[in-house]
């Protein structure tokens, strides 16, 4: 087994459609095809996004515990193919086994929270002013949620809004990246075994488009289609947001980080430095929630760099199917290229960078993989400022508690923060409404790895959306205020008299 064929054999995917198509996939491992898939049309979008309002209106009136069924089983079944979903992961995107298994884990911790949810999709009572009423809100489905999702958490960012939408009574029509089809089918066809195990799901709940951006428009700017919950760039969510508000639909953001860390004078210098590499080196640099700035106080700043460049030198690149290996490749060249320039600037802009080269090109000449770089800079200059979706640690000095809460918020991005700090005085400024500015903002724990438990997102440029845990699930729904009269009058509320 593992062959790229026999996983997508075991994920239950239809050989058929896997090979006479127009969108090649290839794994950036080493360049190989994987598939040729076939491209939906903007008319087959359309169709999709019908099929999904047809099932959503019989889904909305399935009471929601039975909805919460269906999580269930899907967890269930994403538990018996983590291993060969995950393994698809890192076959498409190019993770470490680990994190590509680890985004599988996130599918299934969802699935549980969202059948919890399915009996606590709670609304308020509210005191009315007048005798013999009663106030209270309801939620309700929306109907159709629109999954737009990124290459670099392939799996895991459909099942974040997925999971939540169907608990929630809406069905889903999901686009994700063109640069990994496979994992999406993979999916849609574990989701078809659990809806075939439930039994009486409608048609349509759950439905995939393949395709590029005229196909991602369709769904953008479907009147059908009542929350767009789009996850990339932020020069995508630029064109996203504003199309979706023309039509009055709801947008859910989810766009670029430009995540740092600050390291204060009492830090536990080797927790530091660890949560730092994780966070700057992990899945090569390609997470939203990547440390792309480490912002370190100038007394422990020498002995923090010298950890990090000794960390730097010994982490193994290579093939991440290979256990040992801990930095895979770049998604492609494109982003090899945008490494490089960014590399160019950053020495142009007087820093001085240490890596960044391209590796084992010999053995892999048509993949992209880069020795992690650090570039000390002067300050934090224009290209510091700029999301760079590669691994690039940017480092800045500061000496006053002030200057480095002010270096943290002064970038349009506003995702995940983190300091290390024995310093209670710092860790609670650090977390107090003049403090870190992002949606996420941690002490001594580093900017990426969230647990599903919490609302994922992050402000300004980031788009201001939430996903994933607490409350976030009010996004999938509607409110409806409801007054209730048990009484034999109709006073009306602020004691208005009216003709009596
Ligand atoms: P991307 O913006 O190039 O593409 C993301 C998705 O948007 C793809 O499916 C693409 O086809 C689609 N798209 C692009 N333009 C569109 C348009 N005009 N209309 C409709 N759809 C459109 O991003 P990427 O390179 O795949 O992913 C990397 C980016 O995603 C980084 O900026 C990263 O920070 C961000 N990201 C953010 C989060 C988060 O939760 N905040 C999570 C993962 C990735």
């Amino acid at each position: 087994m593992d062959t790229p064929q026999d996983i997508l054999r075991a994920l239950g995917l239809n050989p058929d459609t896997l090979t006479g198509g127009t969108l090649v996939a290839r794994s950036p491992i080493d360049g190989a095809e994987l598939a040729r898939v076939h491209e939906h049309t903007v008319a087959q979008a359309h169709a999709a996004i019908t099929r999904a309002r047809q099932a959503s209106l019989a889904w909305r009136d399935v009471p929601a515990p039975r909805r919460g069924e269906l999580l269930r089983l899907l967890g269930e079944t994403l538990r018996q193919h983590k291993h060969e979903l995950g393994r698809l992961v890192s076959l498409e995107a190019g993770k470490i086994l680990a994190e590509g298994e680890g985004e599988v884990q996130e599918m299934i911790d969802i699935c549980d929270f969202a059948v919890g949810l399915s009996r606590q999709l709670y609304g308020l009572t509210i005191a009315s002013e007048r005798p013999g009423h009663r106030m209270m809100e309801t939620w309700h489905p929306l109907g159709v949620v629109g999954v737009i999702s990124a290459f670099n958490f392939p799996v895991a960012v459909w099942s974040w809004n997925a999971a939540l939408a169907l608990v929630c009574g809406n069905a889903v029509v999901w686009k994700p990246s063109e640069k990994t089809p496979l994992t999406a089918l993979a999916c849609q066809a574990l989701f078809a075994q659990a809806a075939q195990r439930f039994g009486d799901a409608p048609a349509g709940l759950s439905e995939v488009l393949i395709g590029g951006r005229d196909v991602g428009e369709a769904l953008v700017d479907s009147h059908a289609v009542a929350l767009v919950s789009a996850t990339g760039s932020t020069r995508m969510g630029r064109q996203v947001g504003p199309r979706v508000a023309q039509r009055f639909g709801r947008v859910l953001l989810e766009l670029g980080g430009n995540n740092a860390i600050i390291v204060g004078p009492t830090a536990d210098l080797d927790m530091a430095a660890r949560g730092i590499v994780f966070g700057a080196i992990g899945t090569a640099g390609q997470r939203c929630t990547t440390t792309r700035r480490l912002i370190v106080h100038e007394s422990v700043a020498n002995d923090l760099l010298q950890r990090l460049h000794k960390a730097y030198a010994s982490a193994p690149i290579g093939n991440p199917l290979d256990g040992k290996n801990l930095v895979g490749p770049l998604i492609d060249r494109a982003s090899f290229d945008a490494m490089q320039a960014s590399l160019k600037a950053a020495a142009e802009q007087g820093g001085k960078v240490t890596g960044g080269e391209r590796v084992l090109a010999d053995q892999y000449p048509d993949a992209w993989y880069v020795r992690p770089a650090i570039a000390e800079m002067p300050g934090q200059t224009d290209v510091v400022c700029h999301e760079t979706f590669a691994p690039i640690l940017y480092v800045m000095r500061y000496t006053d508690f002030s200057q480095a809460l002010a270096l943290q918020n002064g970038v349009p991005q506003g995702l995940s923060s983190a300091i290390f700090t024995n310093d209670l005085r710092e860790a609670e400024t650090f977390l107090s409404a003049s403090g870190s500015d992002c949606g996420i903002a941690n002490v001594n724990i580093g900017t990426s790895g969230a647990e599903i438990g919490g609302a994922f997102g992050g402000e300004k440029e980031t788009g201001g959306g939430r996903e994933s845990g607490s409350d976030a699930w009010r996004n999938y729904m509607r409110r409806a205020t409801n007054t209730i009269n048990y009484s034999r009058n109709l006073p009306l509320a602020q004691g208005i008299k009216f003709g009596e």
